[in-house]
Protein backbone atom coordinates (compact mmCIF):
# COMPACT_ATOMS: atom_id res chain seq x y z
CA UNK A 1 0.00 0.00 0.00
CA UNK A 2 1.45 3.52 -0.78
CA UNK A 3 2.33 5.91 1.59
CA UNK A 4 -0.30 8.32 0.28
CA UNK A 5 -2.94 6.08 0.43
CA UNK A 6 -2.23 4.74 4.18
CA UNK A 7 -2.72 8.64 5.24
CA UNK A 8 -5.73 9.37 3.33
CA UNK A 9 -7.53 6.11 5.44
CA UNK A 10 -5.69 6.94 8.68
CA UNK A 11 -7.12 10.32 8.27
CA UNK A 12 -10.71 9.13 7.57
CA UNK A 13 -10.52 7.01 10.18
CA UNK A 14 -10.06 9.15 12.51
CA UNK A 15 -12.81 11.63 12.02
CA UNK A 16 -15.55 8.96 11.65
CA UNK A 17 -17.71 7.41 13.58
CA UNK A 18 -16.55 4.21 15.28
CA UNK A 19 -17.86 0.71 14.02
CA UNK A 20 -17.54 -0.90 17.37
CA UNK A 21 -18.62 -0.18 20.91
CA UNK A 22 -16.41 0.51 23.70
CA UNK A 23 -17.37 -2.61 25.84
CA UNK A 24 -18.38 -3.28 28.46
CA UNK A 25 -18.92 1.25 29.03
CA UNK A 26 -21.01 1.12 26.35
CA UNK A 27 -23.36 -1.97 25.81
CA UNK A 28 -25.84 -2.61 22.84
CA UNK A 29 -29.35 -3.72 23.82
CA UNK A 30 -29.51 -7.29 23.44
CA UNK A 31 -32.80 -8.46 20.99
CA UNK A 32 -35.57 -9.87 22.74
CA UNK A 33 -34.67 -13.55 21.25
CA UNK A 34 -31.64 -13.28 23.11
CA UNK A 35 -31.17 -16.85 25.17
CA UNK A 36 -29.62 -16.31 28.40
CA UNK A 37 -29.69 -17.66 31.58
CA UNK A 38 -31.67 -20.40 32.29
CA UNK A 39 -34.68 -19.47 35.25
CA UNK A 40 -37.08 -22.33 36.19
CA UNK A 41 -40.51 -21.90 37.63
CA UNK A 42 -41.29 -24.27 40.46
CA UNK A 43 -44.91 -23.50 41.33
CA UNK A 44 -46.32 -25.14 37.88
CA UNK A 45 -43.30 -27.76 37.46
CA UNK A 46 -45.34 -31.66 37.46
CA UNK A 47 -42.36 -33.38 37.23
CA UNK A 48 -42.36 -34.90 34.21
CA UNK A 49 -38.50 -34.70 33.09
CA UNK A 50 -39.26 -34.19 29.43
CA UNK A 51 -36.69 -31.33 29.83
CA UNK A 52 -34.25 -33.38 31.62
CA UNK A 53 -34.09 -35.80 29.18
CA UNK A 54 -34.28 -33.23 25.80
CA UNK A 55 -31.66 -31.61 27.01
CA UNK A 56 -28.71 -32.55 25.13
CA UNK A 57 -25.70 -31.19 27.39
CA UNK A 58 -26.93 -32.41 30.51
CA UNK A 59 -26.97 -29.31 31.79
CA UNK A 60 -30.34 -29.92 33.93
CA UNK A 61 -31.14 -32.19 37.03
CA UNK A 62 -34.83 -32.30 38.16
CA UNK A 63 -34.67 -32.91 42.10
CA UNK A 64 -38.13 -34.50 43.53
CA UNK A 65 -38.64 -33.26 46.61
CA UNK A 66 -42.37 -34.74 47.09
CA UNK A 67 -44.11 -36.10 44.35
CA UNK A 68 -47.27 -36.55 45.65
CA UNK A 69 -46.99 -32.85 46.69
CA UNK A 70 -45.68 -31.82 43.15
CA UNK A 71 -42.61 -30.34 44.94
CA UNK A 72 -39.77 -30.39 42.46
CA UNK A 73 -36.38 -28.31 42.60
CA UNK A 74 -34.17 -27.58 39.57
CA UNK A 75 -29.84 -27.60 39.33
CA UNK A 76 -29.07 -25.98 36.77
CA UNK A 77 -25.50 -25.98 35.20
CA UNK A 78 -24.88 -22.70 33.07
CA UNK A 79 -21.46 -24.41 32.19
CA UNK A 80 -22.73 -27.24 30.39
CA UNK A 81 -25.51 -25.11 28.83
CA UNK A 82 -25.17 -24.10 25.11
CA UNK A 83 -28.59 -21.94 24.84
CA UNK A 84 -30.36 -24.22 22.41
CA UNK A 85 -33.72 -23.59 23.26
CA UNK A 86 -34.93 -27.13 23.47
CA UNK A 87 -36.02 -27.14 27.24
CA UNK A 88 -38.55 -24.37 27.06
CA UNK A 89 -39.81 -26.36 23.61
CA UNK A 90 -40.31 -29.27 25.89
CA UNK A 91 -41.75 -28.03 29.19
CA UNK A 92 -45.67 -27.83 28.33
CA UNK A 93 -46.58 -25.94 31.56
CA UNK A 94 -43.90 -22.76 31.00
CA UNK A 95 -42.03 -23.72 33.54
CA UNK A 96 -38.52 -22.55 32.22
CA UNK A 97 -37.93 -19.29 30.63
CA UNK A 98 -33.91 -18.07 29.15
CA UNK A 99 -33.67 -14.48 30.19
CA UNK A 100 -33.29 -12.23 27.04
CA UNK A 101 -31.03 -9.67 29.42
CA UNK A 102 -28.91 -12.02 31.43
CA UNK A 103 -26.07 -13.26 29.02
CA UNK A 104 -22.48 -11.91 30.56
CA UNK A 105 -22.55 -15.18 32.37
CA UNK A 106 -18.34 -15.25 32.62
CA UNK A 107 -17.35 -15.87 36.25
CA UNK A 108 -13.95 -16.55 37.74
CA UNK A 109 -16.03 -18.39 40.89
CA UNK A 110 -17.09 -22.05 39.98
CA UNK A 111 -20.01 -21.89 41.86
CA UNK A 112 -21.58 -19.36 40.02
CA UNK A 113 -22.13 -22.12 37.01
CA UNK A 114 -24.53 -24.02 39.37
CA UNK A 115 -27.61 -22.45 39.95
CA UNK A 116 -30.52 -24.12 42.07
CA UNK A 117 -33.84 -23.36 41.63
CA UNK A 118 -36.62 -24.11 44.25
CA UNK A 119 -39.88 -22.85 46.00
CA UNK A 120 -39.11 -20.55 48.54
CA UNK A 121 -40.53 -22.28 51.51
CA UNK A 122 -37.76 -25.17 50.83
CA UNK A 123 -34.28 -25.31 52.56
CA UNK A 124 -31.87 -25.65 50.62
CA UNK A 125 -29.53 -27.61 52.73
CA UNK A 126 -32.63 -29.94 52.76
CA UNK A 127 -32.85 -29.82 48.90
CA UNK A 128 -29.20 -30.68 48.31
CA UNK A 129 -29.27 -33.97 50.81
CA UNK A 130 -32.38 -35.03 48.75
CA UNK A 131 -30.39 -33.80 45.59
CA UNK A 132 -28.26 -36.79 47.18
CA UNK A 133 -30.03 -39.69 46.13
CA UNK A 134 -32.92 -38.72 43.98
CA UNK A 135 -31.97 -36.90 41.12
CA UNK A 136 -33.14 -37.35 37.52
CA UNK A 137 -30.60 -38.20 35.65
CA UNK A 138 -31.03 -38.24 31.85
CA UNK A 139 -31.00 -42.11 29.71
CA UNK A 140 -28.84 -41.09 26.29
CA UNK A 141 -26.97 -44.10 25.69
S1 LIG B 1 -31.02 -24.43 26.74
FE1 LIG B 1 -30.47 -26.41 25.80
S2 LIG B 1 -28.52 -26.97 26.74
FE2 LIG B 1 -29.41 -25.34 28.02
S3 LIG B 1 -30.52 -26.41 29.63
FE3 LIG B 1 -32.00 -26.03 27.99
S4 LIG B 1 -31.95 -27.85 26.68
FE4 LIG B 1 -30.13 -27.90 27.99
S1 LIG C 1 -40.62 -30.16 31.37
FE1 LIG C 1 -41.50 -28.53 32.64
S2 LIG C 1 -43.06 -29.58 33.88
FE2 LIG C 1 -41.68 -31.15 33.07
S3 LIG C 1 -40.09 -31.41 34.67
FE3 LIG C 1 -39.30 -29.92 33.19
S4 LIG C 1 -39.88 -27.94 34.05
FE4 LIG C 1 -41.14 -29.47 35.08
Amino acid sequence: MRIGTMLGDVLRSLFSRTATRQYPVERAQPPTQLRGKLYYDPEQCTGCSLCVEDCPAYAIELITIDKTKKQFALRYHVDRCTFCGQCVESCRFKCIQLASNEWELASLDKAAFTNLYQRAENDASNVEKVAATDVETPDKE
